[in-house]
């Protein structure tokens, strides 16, 4: 890679990381304006301020806004466009202790952190001289620096380069990803009125060793997405001296976590690559204060990472794991009870439980049947939901299925499956269009033409949840069906741009910065590898692209 944009890049690197930008603060705007600057500064955006402009996030109570650049190759008047993304925001420095002042000075900290006890493997590359260390280097300036500094050299010779870039510095991705929901619209409009063809999108997210004494340099084409299946248990409340004539929701619950948790059975595979099993992120009962009265109802939820469940699938499984687990709770208990009739010398009579499993779809056609307005009474019920901040998505999407449930007439014992957002879909590249192959090709001859000790590799599904997923949705009616009408408030209460994401449809992939520890205090980027190697990669693709 020519000096000068290696240079640039560890420049501009150091100077986004310099502005502390911690998701959900003001300094997320200062670090857009930041961006922003550099942009306007180039001889480009002197000539065409237009093509620079500020993206707000909609109903954002900081304000917050993205940066989208738009550059116009000269030559050969081609539509092509390849859109590259990068996010501006970072994790908390919390993480830092009596550090923190120094989580956004790289050179300060990597001086400070010599007179600290480390771990070992920390030690060693900190006495490397080959790491920088510093809050947003790796996650994911750096990257924002090599698409900055590529676009610098391209548009000062704009009238040799074929095709268009777009280029979004987002913002709120370690959150809820507000600043790509608002951009995508966007995209889509360009689109339209530019006569745009977009190729891909490209973004340049950090990359890490994927296990243990890992060397390889991954690029991703494609990414995983993630859903987050949750289930409301309905049991029957008894007093703890009637034991037996209660439906422990808590049991069930745990007989959820016994057979999802971690169980490889539910991963995608994929190309031999195998997504991550469900892991649990809440489990508790309902029940707000002490007594002699068990739970009447409990939650559970999974993370599922997925690589090619679509909604309506991953919905089937968890209905059909929570029927099992409902049964094997009878049993269970039918046999205790058994027993415990035995010894007291009595006569056992079969427990009156049978297993039934809802999907919230289905649950709402029921309460439908029998409450006038259920609509109408839900919206409401979400407005008022929706203006105490102190509910947040996970229990705001609770509170929705338990307000339906308590309309019901029915009040045995069911399990009522649901989706709590935010839902991220997965891209699969699998090279069956002509746009997908165009992708793959692109890559590969990037990888292959680019001489580096490193050794390259490319793999499908970027392994982090990202705004990448935003590229594109699922098309089929049926699945973006069974998406929305078991997402609890969904188009009130979250909402995502799924039709624009349906006409972008656009394959994706993630080039990174290489290095260690993100989200920890002891993140670090690798030099040799993320200024010389990665503007390289991302060049020769967008070029092979375009
Ligand atoms: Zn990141």
């Amino acid at each position: 890679m020519k000096d000068h944009i290696i240079s640039k890049t560890k420049e501009i690197a150091l100077e986004l990381t310099s502005v502390l930008s911690v998701v959900n603060t003001i300094g997320e705007i200062a670090v857009s304006e930041k961006v922003y600057n550099i942009l306007k500064e180039m001889k480009y955006f002197k000539n065409n301020e237009k093509d620079l402009k500020y993206i707000s996030v909609l109903n954002d109570k900081l304000g917050r806004k993205s940066v989208m650049a738009t550059i116009r190759g000269q030559k050969n008047n081609s539509n092509k466009t390849v859109v590259l993304i990068g996010h501006t925001d970072t994790v908390g420095i919390s993480d830092y202790g009596s550090l923190k002042d120094y989580a956004n000075k790289p050179f300060e900290l990597t001086e400070k952190l010599k007179e600290i006890e480390l771990p070992k493997e920390v030690k060693a590359d900190l006495e490397s001289g080959k790491y920088l260390f510093g809050r947003g280097l790796l996650d994911m300036k750096t990257g924002v620096a090599v698409l900055l500094s590529l676009i610098e050299d391209i548009s000062n010779n704009i009238e040799e380069f074929e095709g268009n870039l777009i280029f979004a510095a987002v913002c709120d991705e370690e959150a809820n990803s507000n600043g790509m929901l608002s951009v995508v619209p966007e995209l889509v409009k360009l689109k339209e009125k530019e006569k745009f063809e977009y190729q891909a999108i490209l973004d340049t997210d950090y990359i890490t060793s994927e296990y243990d004494g890992d060397e390889n340099r991954y690029i991703y084409i494609g990414t995983v997405g993630k859903i987050m299946p949750t289930f409301l248990v309905v049991g029957k409340e008894t007093h703890v001296g009637e034991s037996f004539k209660g439906l422990d929701p808590n049991e069930i619950s745990s007989e959820l976590i016994r057979k999802i948790n971690l169980n490889v059975d539910f991963c995608d595979v994929t190309e031999g690559e195998v997504s991550l099993p469900p892991i649990s992120l809440r489990q508790r009962d309902l029940k707000t204060e002490y007594s002699c009265q068990i739970a009447n109802k409990s939650i559970t939820m999974f993370s599922v990472a997925t690589q090619s469940s679509t909604p309506d699938q991953v919905m089937e499984k968890m209905i059909k794991a929570a029927d099992e687990c409902f049964n094997i709770t009878i049993d269970k208990l039918n046999k205790e009870y058994n027993s415990f009739c035995k010894l007291n010398g009595r006569q056992f009579v079969d427990l009156p439980w049978k297993s039934r499993v809802l999907s919230y779809d289905e649950l709402y056609s029921k309460v439908n049947q029998e409450v006038t307005n259920l609509e109408e009474k839900v919206n409401e019920y979400i407005q008022t939901l929706l203006k105490d901040e102190t509910i947040d998505q996970v229990d705001r999407s609770l509170k929705i299925v338990n307000f339906v449930h308590d309309l019901w007439s029915d009040r045995n014992p069911v399990v009522i499956v649901y989706f709590t957002p935010p839902y991220y879909p997965h891209i699969y590249v699998e090279g069956k269009t002509d746009k997908e192959k165009k992708l793959l090709d692109a890559v590969s001859n990037a990888v292959d033409t680019t001489k580096t000790e490193y050794k390259l590799v490319y793999k499908k599904f970027f392994p982090y949840i990202s705004d990448l997923s935003y590229g594109a949705a699922p098309k089929d009616i049926m699945i973006v069906k069974a998406l929305k009408e078991n997402l609890p408030g969904f188009g009130t209460s979250y909402s995502i741009p799924i039709e624009n994401m349906q006409q972008l449809d656009l394959p994706v992939l993630n080039i990174g910065a290489y290095g260690k520890d993100a989200h920890k205090f002891t993140e670090r980027l690798e030099e040799k590898y993320s200024f010389e190697v990665v503007p390289e990669l991302v060049y020769k693709t967008i070029i092979n692209l375009l």
